[in-house]
C-alpha cells in the first residue's frame, strides 16, 4: 500500500527547519505512544495558545511530565537530557490526541512532534532531534525556566516513562499489525 506523503509547512520555523505535516496512521501511531518533546521555545507557544498565562503553572501541571529523556552520547559517556513532553492518558495516548485522531493543538504541536514524522530519513530526524536537545541543554545549564518547569514536575510526581519504554509499545503495535 503506497503512504502519504509528508507535507513541508515553511511558515513555521524552528532553529531553521521547516514543519512537516502527516496524518497517516504510522505518524498518529507515535501521538498513541512516543508523544514528542518540546524545546524551551514551545513553552510561550503552550501557554499563548491555551490562553492560560496567568495560571500557566497549574495549565502545565495537567498537560506536561517531566520525561527522564532520550539517551544521548555526551563528552564520551552515555547519559540523558531530561525534557518535558505532553501529558498522556491511561491508555498512553496523547493528552492532546483527539478520538477523530487529530492534534487538538496542531498549530503549536511541540517540536517534537511538528518537526519530525516517520518518513523521514535517520539522519535528517538526527540533525532535528540533535538541535532541538542542544536548546534543551542549554536551558539546563543556564537554569532557565525549561528546566524549572521540570524540576516541579518531576517533584509533584508528573513523570512520563523512558522514551524506551514508550517506544516498546510501539513496536508492539507494529508487530501486531
Ligand atoms: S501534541 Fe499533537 S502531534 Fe504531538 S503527540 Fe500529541 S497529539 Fe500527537
Amino acid at each position: 500500500m503506497r503512504r502519504p506523503l509528508p507535507l513541508v509547512d515553511s511558515t513555521r520555523l524552528e532553529f531553521g527547519f521547516e514543519r512537516t505535516v502527516c496524518a497517516c496512521e504510522q505518524c498518529t501511531n507515535y501521538c498513541r505512544h512516543v508523544p514528542g518533546y518540546l524545546v524551551p521555545s514551545d513553552l510561550e507557544r503552550l501557554c499563548d495558545y491555551c490562553g492560560c498565562a496567568g495560571a500557566f503553572d497549574s495549565w502545565a501541571n495537567q498537560h506536561l511530565l517531566a520525561s527522564p529523556g532520550a539517551l544521548v552520547m555526551r563528552k564520551g559517556a552515555i547519559g540523558r537530557i531530561p525534557t518535558l513532553v505532553p501529558a498522556r492518558r491511561d491508555n498512553a495516548a496523547c493528552i492532546f490526541l483527539s478520538a477523530d485522531s487529530s492534534c487538538s493543538i496542531h498549530p503549536i504541536a511541540p517540536f517534537g512532534c511538528a518537526f519530525f514524522d516517520s518518513h523521514q530519513e535517520d539522519d535528517a530526524a538526527d540533525r532535528r532531534s540533535s538541535r532541538g536537545l542542544r536548546a534543551i541543554l542549554e536551558d539546563w545549564q543556564s537554569a532557565g525556566p525549561y528546566s524549572a518547569l521540570w524540576l516541579a514536575l518531576h517533584a509533584a510526581g508528573r513523570n512520563a516513562p523512558t522514551p524506551e519504554t514508550a517506544r516498546a509499545g510501539l513496536s508492539e503495535l507494529s508487530k501486531r499489525r
